[in-house]
């Protein structure tokens, strides 16, 4: 009888022991969280709702560290779940990507736009506005304006470096520009004869400047497109290409930049002219030419998409508007 007491007592306590170490076990690897879902999107597990606030309010400061004007928030609040997990997949998980991923960002950025273009992007209102001011300053018609806009990133922000070649090209593309004067005594060659392509064409001169090629239709104008610096004048293949005004050659041969086979002429003044996507070139580096001089004939190659020519004009490096010396012919 006392045996079967004694072996019942012991079988009880063993049990006990056994249970009690299970579920300190348990205890010990499995946590109490709350699963985190932000627009019925699970984000992952948090020890409290405070841990989130915690981890929330990390990830806003870290956004205002690029710009403390910024507009964080959720799209929706979030929705927590009490639950029990793993220690080890506590760790594992990526809550900041996770949450990072839901964060909405508002960022306020101000554009310079001019003539209804936007050209520089900035997130401090007074940079914006001291780049108008500039041009402004400089340019005296200008259209320009300072625009707020409200972005969800801050991937098209303007350098100062590139805000300030922008402004440098602007100034220079609306600056009246000087045609060099006409240092030969010798009267323009107005009747002179191409030797190749169109053969009989006789080039338009006006004093010592004639038009570039036969046509005067334009197939892009300048800025037709962004970054477009020339005008592109309808040529077939083979169609003469004439020097602008007198001038050296300092570049003819073949440009891999897109301008295809190309000439470059330095017209003194710093004023330099370029014809480019030619099939065929008539002229060497070095060589003088005077206006309408037959240099090339048109072409196809290069960055196009048909036969025509690219005339472009540089004062001191910096493309002008063509037409600023092409309305005198
Ligand atoms: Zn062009």
């Amino acid at each position: 009888m006392l045996s079967t007491l004694r072996f019942v007592l012991f079988t009880v306590i063993s049990l006990l022991v056994v249970f009690t170490a299970v579920y300190l076990t348990i205890l010990n690897t499995y946590k109490p969280v709350v699963k985190t879902y932000i627009n019925g999107k699970f984000v992952g597990y948090f020890s409290d709702e405070q841990q989130f606030d915690e981890i929330y309010n990390d990830l806003v400061t870290e956004k205002q560290s690029i710009d403390e004007n910024v507009k964080v928030y959720l799209e929706s609040e979030p929705t927590f779940e009490k639950s029990y997990i793993r220690d080890s997949l506590l760790r594992q998980q990526n809550v900041y990507t996770n949450l990072r991923a839901e964060m909405q960002t508002e960022f306020t950025v101000y554009e310079v736009v001019l003539d209804g273009e936007q050209q520089m992007t900035f997130t401090a209102e007074n940079q914006a506005n001291d780049y108008v001011n500039k041009l402004r300053s400089e340019v005296s018609d200008i259209n320009a304006s300072v625009n707020v806009e409200k972005v969800s990133d801050l991937d098209n922000l303007t350098s100062t470096d590139r805000a300030d070649d922008i402004l440098a090209d602007i100034v220079a593309r609306n600056k009246p520009v000087d045609i060099p004067e006409e240092t030969s005594q010798q009267a323009p060659q107005s009747s002179y004869v191409p030797a190749y392509g169109m053969g009989t064409v006789v080039p338009t001169l006006n004093g010592n400047l004639a038009w570039p090629t036969v046509s005067r239709t334009v197939n892009c104008d300048y800025w037709g497109y962004w970054g477009h610096n020339g005008v592109d004048l309808q040529a077939s293949i083979g169609t003469p290409v004439y020097a602008f005004t007198d001038g050296t050659v300092v570049f003819s041969g073949w440009d891999s930049s897109g301008y295809g086979n190309c000439v470059k002429i330095n017209h003194g003044n710093g004023m330099q002219t370029i014809y480019a996507h030619n099939s065929q070139l008539h002229v060497a580096v070095g060589e003088t030419v005077v206006a309408g001089q037959l240099i090339a004939s048109s072409g196809n190659t290069g960055n196009t998409t048909g036969p025509h020519v690219h005339f472009e004009v540089k004062v001191n490096g910096v493309s002008i508007n063509p037409w600023n010396v092409l309305n005198q012919i």
